[in-house]
């Protein structure tokens, strides 16, 4: 998961004391690769033991009697920067890096912080989850390039589109552990503890010296991104309930997620955890409540609100797609409509109703009059009048207009990212 950070910010919060600033406020525009870059100090926690370089993926680094030990390592973009950040603080070796999951923006700079005598830890889903990502290494280049509005590969994935097999991963870690591996290096405990929640392979880093939980992706300032529009399994609501839960028995004082800035002070740490998971959970149960009483993905996607006291943002995921993520992600993609058992697409139909209605013209100027009041409705009619004529200047006007509504109304940096995308789709289409 990549939440988009405000760069601009990342230098703001390195006191202890620093409140939590809206979710709107720590997400930045679509500019993926650039949080922390104009960072030029690490920030400094737990009296001077843990300090962070900020970017798309923070890397940590915790002093020890004995040596260092580096939790996360974010994209290759940035693990330059990173290195440089965090060795002007501290140049003892590198006895560990826990990798709190295997994505790209955690493992990216593993290279440049290896030495001779580094032992790699991680969780064991991570040996699946990373041949999952090999395997459709093609499939994700595509859509993390649309989504994040980069060039393709351009996030440090760089892969070809081919297929090296269904097991091709490279192994990384020289510690995999099932549910706990713990470790001392100096003066300090490495509690290394299962959590899956973004990720099957996420694990948390408990330091109970000083109080400190490394939290990996199960926390960032926004509704978490159940369901990923680059492409995921849904990610199991329940698994983030049971892993915060686990983190709030510890007492943390201090949590520290792998994108954004810390959870400072253990009533904060417990206030906003229970938010989040309580977010969550509500989310879940008012899905499965809509699954048992016959209701389809669609009308639950449009009922299920937070209530405030429960509102947590929705910079980066949000509730209507973690409403059809839960709902698919526990019954799959029949929707109990004989139509949908057979290959003919939606699209198919769509284009014989233009044809009916007398081409992609009349469909596109009933597109034009709806985007000022009902612009994803638009959007629909643009994909049907397209089906049937992909080059209708009209309906790429229409489509183009009822994106740019959207966007214009998007505080979302996904949406903001896909609704970018398809307004490049236009561009491209009338070429
Ligand atoms: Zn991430």
């Amino acid at each position: 998961m990549r939440p988009l950070i405000a760069a601009a910010l990342a230098l703001t919060f390195a006191t202890a004391a620093a409140a939590q600033p809206p979710a709107q406020e720590r997400f930045g525009a679509n500019q993926p690769t650039s949080a922390g870059a104009d960072q030029t100090k690490a920030l400094e926690f737990a009296g001077g033991r843990i300090f962070q370089a900020t970017g798309f993926g923070n890397t940590f680094l915790v002093t020890t009697k004995a040596g260092n030990v580096i939790v996360d390592t974010s994209l290759p973009t940035n693990a330059a920067r990173h290195h440089a950040l965090l060795t002007a603080v501290s140049s003892a070796p590198i006895k560990d890096i826990i990798l709190t999951h295997a994505h790209g923006d955690h493992t990216g700079g593993v290279g440049v912080w290896k030495g001779p005598g580094t032992h790699i830890v991680e969780q064991a889903n991570s040996v699946e989850f990373r041949n999952y990502q090999v395997r459709l290494a093609g499939f994700f280049a595509v859509r993390n390039a649309a989504q994040y509005n980069a060039p393709v590969g351009g996030l440090g994935g760089g892969r070809a589109n081919l297929n090296p097999g269904n097991y091709a991963a490279p192994p990384l870690a020289d510690v995999l552990f099932d549910k706990e591996y713990k470790f001392k290096l100096g003066d300090l405990t490495f509690d290394c503890l299962s959590a899956p929640g973004e990720t099957p392979d996420m694990l948390n880093v408990w330091i109970p010296e000083l109080k400190a939980l490394f939290i990996g992706d199960n926390y960032y300032a926004s509704f978490p991104n159940m369901y990923t529009l680059r492409g995921t399994l849904t990610r199991p609501a329940l698994n983030y309930v049971q892993s915060i839960d686990k983190v709030l028995a510890l007492k943390p004082e201090i949590v520290l997620p792998s994108h954004g800035v810390p959870i400072v002070g253990a009533e904060n740490v417990q206030r906003t955890l229970k938010q989040y998971r309580d977010a969550i959970l509500y989310v879940h149960d008012a899905t499965v409540r809509g699954m048992n009483q016959g209701k389809d993905a669609f009308t639950l996607m449009k009922e299920i609100k937070l209530p405030k006291e429960l509102e947590v943002g929705e910079g980066y995921g949000a509730i209507s797609w973690s409403v059809r993520g839960i709902y698919e992600g526990y019954a799959g993609w029949f929707d109990t409509d004989p139509a949908t058992m057979y290959a003919t697409a939606p699209l198919e139909a769509y284009a014989e109703l233009v044809r009916v209605a007398g081409g992609a013209g009349p469909v596109a100027a009933r597109a034009e009059a709806l985007v000022a009041s009902d612009p994803a409705l638009a959007l629909r009619l643009t994909s049907a009048a397209l089906a049937a004529e992909p080059k209708n200047p009209a309906a790429l006007t229409a489509r183009q207009h009822a994106l740019e509504k959207l966007l214009a109304a998007s505080k979302n940096s996904n949406e903001s990212g896909w609704l970018h995308a398809g307004l490049n789709k236009v561009e491209a289409a009338r070429k």
